[in-house]
């Protein structure tokens, strides 16, 4: 398969100026994201493969897709059995639209009178809980009714109304509204990542009660409440739809390795050694002297940094792999580069390729373990690639 690229190099039309070459499958770059789509369909067939009863697969694709693209991944999770996509905002669900995705579509987060404006222009559905926002709406309406979610919460304490009687209120006032259609009812968990915590049961009753108690009044109602981590934890958290991110790009939603829930890392994370250089005892690499050498050694230097969203956190904390073996990210992560430690008898040459996440022969760096050594999440880690970083998609 020949990969493609995000932006493909324009031929030229002047015969003496050669052609910009291509990065190929066995090529190198400086900051690449390869992102495998066939992961990511397996990924979602995998977790509709969990769900009990009629319950759909919403994939959410918010924040570029966690960093993997999100127009890419999107076409990607519904050929993998998504039926919705839902995002944070109101300019990612335009941008989806103009990607060419005419599926069900959520925004997720909270809306400015303008941002309800570029919704419903998308055709999106949004989520309300104050009759203000609902009244909004309906000015907005044209051609087709603006479909509502409302949101209960249930013990997030973020977005949402947390007294049920507003939430019915506002959908009385959705579903009695012409130009409106109560879609669903949601709510989102704040601990469904914490195994055996005693939170998320008691928000899974409180919206299982106001389920039943909206569905017998709008039987047609989706109702929805479930993340990944959700997803995996407890079925009866399924309803009619779950709303999966992370484990989309096979980053595991408990922060262990994923190959043990079935997921399979969509992204790899791609540099190479652009030069290798001896630094005898006592001499150092990068700025501020962080690292001194002890003894002689060879060092390499990697063209990414945190510019690249390699964050200055693994300054003297990572590992990057080379030739299949795992080598100490050592000195100051900056900007453009990084330096990393072949030791003194090293076989590296310059362009041997440099992986940050992702396997390399039996070896294998995740996500997960460079969330680990930052304190952060796996979530926090691919979101942080920057724009700067070459995506490549393969698997298609
Ligand atoms: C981001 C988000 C999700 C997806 O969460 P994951 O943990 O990535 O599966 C679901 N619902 C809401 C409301 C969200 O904001």
């Amino acid at each position: 398969m020949i990969p493609q690229r995000t932006a493909p190099g324009e031929a030229s039309s002047d015969p003496g100026t050669p052609s910009r070459p291509e990065l190929e499958e066995g090529t190198v770059g400086r900051a690449v994201a390869r992102i495998d789509l066939g992961a990511v369909s397996r990924n979602c067939a995998h977790l509709r493969s969990l769900l009990t009863g009629s319950a759909e697969l919403c994939a959410v694709v918010k924040a570029d897709g966690y960093g993997h693209g999100a127009t890419h991944c999107a076409k990607a999770a519904l050929r993998g059995g998504a039926t919705w996509l839902a995002v944070a905002t109101a300019r990612e669900a335009e941008a989806l639209r103009a990607g060419g995705l005419d599926c069900r579509l959520l925004v997720m987060g909270a809306l400015t009178p303008e941002d309800a404006w570029t919704a419903v222009t998308a055709s999106a559905e949004v989520v309300a809980w104050r009759e203000g926002l609902v009244e909004h709406l309906a000015e907005l309406a044209r051609a087709a009714p603006v479909r509502v979610h409302v949101k209960l919460d249930t013990g997030m304490g973020r977005l949402g109304t947390a007294d049920r009687d507003e939430a019915a209120r506002v959908s009385a006032r959705v579903a009695a509204h012409p130009r409106l259609e109560l879609a669903g009812v949601m709510t989102h968990f704040a601990t469904a990542d914490e195994l055996g915590d005693d939170h998320f049961p008691v928000q899974l009753r409180v919206f299982t009660s106001f389920v039943e108690e909206m569905r017998a009044l709008y039987p047609d109602l989706v109702a929805h409440a479930a993340n990944s981590a959700a997803t995996y934890r407890d079925a009866a958290a399924h309803f009619d739809l779950v709303r999966c991110g992370v484990a989309v790009y096979g980053l595991d939603p408990f922060q262990r390795d994923p190959t043990e829930r079935g997921l399979e890392p969509a992204l790899a994370l791609e540099s190479y050694v652009a030069d290798v250089k001896p630094l005898h005892a006592g001499e150092s690499a990068g700025y501020g002297r962080r690292f001194v050498a002890p003894e002689a050694t060879c060092i390499g230097v990697l063209p990414i940094g945190y510019g690249d969203g390699v964050r200055r956190g693994l300054t003297n904390n990572s590992e990057v792999l080379v030739g299949g073996h795992r080598h100490p990210l050592v000195g100051t992560v900056s900007m453009d580069n990084i330096t990393i430690d072949l030791g003194p008898h090293t076989h590296v040459r310059s362009l041997d390729r440099a992986v940050l996440i992702g396997a390399q022969d039996d070896e294998r760096l995740t996500a997960e373990e460079m969330a680990g050594r930052l304190e952060t999440i796996n979530y926090e880690v691919t979101c942080g690639l920057s724009p700067r970083v070459e995506r490549i998609y393969v698997g298609e």
